[in-house]
């Protein structure tokens, strides 16, 4: 085993351990959540039950996944759709120059260039020789 081998599996064991964690803590609030709160979007007041529940997920009011209080007043519940367009709204809310985030969002020079090079050169997946 060499030393970059040793350090990777360390490495590996870390993000396990730390992966671990977050499920666990996850489940533990969203355990409380659930059991808090009616099962309801609350974005799209879609309604759910056991059937269909894991679609319905823990939003953190100040985005803050280690601020659980026990009464729930940082949590939300959403559904998978609305609180992927929670954070995609967030993201995008220009903070501070209106014209600066707008040409960020349109002006991307790059895009598509993949495309248009494995077109020209169809081969360029193969490793180099
Ligand atoms: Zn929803
Ligand atoms: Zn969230």
């Amino acid at each position: 085993m060499t030393q970059d081998d040793e350090r990777r599996t360390r490495l590996d064991a870390v993000v396990a351990q730390a992966r671990r964690e977050q499920a666990q803590r996850e489940a533990g609030y969203r355990h409380k959540a659930l059991a808090l709160f009616p099962w309801v979007c609350g974005r799209c007041a879609r309604t759910f039950d056991r059937s269909n529940r894991r679609e319905l997920t823990v939003h953190h009011r100040d985005h803050n996944h280690d601020n659980n209080p026990e009464d729930g007043s940082n949590w939300e519940l959403l559904c998978r759709w609305c609180h992927d367009n929670e954070h995609q709204r967030l993201v995008e809310q220009p903070t501070s120059n209106r014209d600066d985030q707008a040409e960020v969002a349109t002006h991307r020079p790059f895009s598509g260039l993949d495309q248009v090079l494995r077109a020209i050169k169809p081969d360029s997946e193969k490793p180099p020789e």
